[in-house]
């Protein structure tokens, strides 16, 4: 099942020990593509007084970073604004970037253009979000970028035919985040924080897919958080210094991941070590992680042999299929996780069909999309700016706070924005694309390229203009 390339160096995955506690460190930023910050305010930073949110300095920063030191890593998510800062970086930036991916240090997660919502999409705009988002890194890192672990942290609720794609598209397992509440106790009481996803009964193992549920959300354990955002305490491993605190941190650290130890099956834990758009300061989390990783290692605490170290979601799978030593076959579920459920009193199922315009607009441009990408193939003329607009809006709204309807009422608007004016200009496109299929013969004899379309997208409600040569009406599935 997993292919690791050699080109690739992911052999260079952290060494684990049979007989400890194996614990992989994931430093990683949960970056929306839009919530209460629209797009683009949040990868340059506007609109500080909002969000300080600044996705551009969150990838200069953690670049820094990993060449301090060779043992850091980082998992990034979200293809949209990687694609976004790539456009922008000059050619030694790119090069460092991409040494880093091929070394196995930088890893991507997932791979769509967006952590798309499951419960209002359709099977194909998930396809085309991915392989939007796939074929992007892949144009851009080559195979090294290619994601092996699918990274499904902060959607509401997941649905079992999107697992199903997943595990067609080849991914080696699956990571969520939110779990209905009742459903995650009975997963710790059971034994179940991990288990075999059958998408389809049909496709039977061809669709199933290993999904571990994390254990704290997406977020860093308690006290653990070293960002500007958080106030938690960094730690101080002088013993000269008064605010030595070293031996305090690192008990709490090893009370809570042996804590969660227990409700993994086997020795190898993964500890999300991030949140919320966090390592635009990357320098403040590595240091303090170096340092909780040597204490760790040489603290008198570490009774239990605890092999700590940076990792990465594909390294966790790795270990867990090849080094894991399991007590017991994994649960096989069957069924969809939806609706979501933070507590006993919210159910997350409004947004099921909030923002209906949207939604509906969502589906549309998704269609006319299919319109576009078809013509262009007949009409050789292959991709465009145009069309490149369409597939970013038509991914960028799968966002789980976009098509469901959560973000803020300004960013719900730039979303309908972008759609529109991405549909705007494709229309013109399309005209463009008509005209060469349909040549009339000049006098000449020579094909001319002169019948003027015009796409109407309300046809269905006349109010289209009634003097145009060709009119196509753009229907929604
Ligand atoms: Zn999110």
């Amino acid at each position: 099942m997993i292919g690791y390339q050699r080109l690739c160096k992911h052999e260079q995955c952290p060494v684990t020990r049979d007989g400890a506690l194996n614990v992989h460190i994931i430093p990683h930023s949960h970056m929306d593509a839009g919530w209460v910050k629209t797009f683009d305010d949040y990868y340059y930073g506007t609109k500080s007084s909002v969000s300080s949110a600044n996705v551009q300095l969150i990838y200069h920063s953690v670049l820094s970073e990993l060449l301090h030191d060779k043992r850091r890593k980082f998992t990034f998510s979200e293809t949209a604004y990687f694609w976004r800062w790539w456009k922008e970086q000059r050619g030694t930036t790119r090069a460092t970037f991409r040494s880093l991916v091929a070394e196995g240090r930088i890893e991507f997660a997932g791979g769509g253009w967006v952590q798309s919502d499951e419960a209002t999409v359709d099977y194909l705009q998930l396809l085309d979000q991915y392989t939007w988002g796939l074929r992007k890194l892949n144009d851009t890192l080559g195979p090294c970028g290619k994601p092996k672990a699918a990274w499904q942290i902060d959607t509401y609720g997941h649905t079992r035919e999107h697992t199903s794609l997943l595990a067609q598209m080849g991914f080696d397992g699956l990571f969520i985040g939110r779990v209905e509440h009742r459903e995650r106790e009975t997963m710790i009481e059971e034994d179940k924080m991990e288990f075999m996803w059958r998408g389809s009964d049909v496709l039977g193992k061809m669709s199933d897919i290993m999904t571990h549920t994390l254990y704290n959300l997406y977020n860093a354990p308690e006290g653990f958080c070293f960002d500007f955002l958080c106030s938690d305490e960094p730690i101080v491993e002088d013993p000269d210094s008064k605010s030595y605190n070293a031996d305090k941190r690192v008990n709490d650290f090893i009370t809570q991941i042996e804590r969660q130890a227990k409700y993994y099956d086997h020795d190898n834990i993964m500890v999300t070590m991030g949140g919320d758009f966090t390592y635009q300061s990357a320098a403040n989390w590595f240091i303090n992680i170096d340092k909780l990783i040597n204490h760790v290692t040489t603290h008198p605490a570490n009774m239990s042999d605890i092999n700590i170290f940076y990792s990465t979601p594909s390294c966790y799978l790795k270990s867990v299929y090849l080094y894991g030593r399991r007590d017991k076959a994994l649960y096989t579920e069957k069924a969809d996780h939806l609706p979501y459920g933070s507590d006993v009193n919210t159910y997350w199922t409004g947004f099921y069909t909030s923002r209906p315009s949207l939604k509906y607009l969502s589906k549309r441009a998704h269609a006319f999309l299919q319109v576009v990408k078809q013509l262009s193939v007949l009409s050789r003329m292959g991709d465009s700016y145009e069309l490149h607009l369409l597939r970013h809006a038509v991914g960028l709204v799968l966002h789980h706070d976009a098509i469901t309807g959560t973000s803020q009422q300004r960013v719900a608007n730039d979303f309908i924005r972008i759609l529109s004016e991405a549909i705007e200009a494709c229309s013109k496109k399309v005209s463009q694309f008509l005209s060469v299929l349909t040549p009339t013969w000049g006098g000449s004899r020579r094909p001319k390229n002169s019948q003027q379309f015009i796409i109407c997208h309300q046809l269905n409600i006349s109010q289209c203009r009634s003097n145009v040569l060709w009119t196509l009406e753009i229907s929604s599935p």
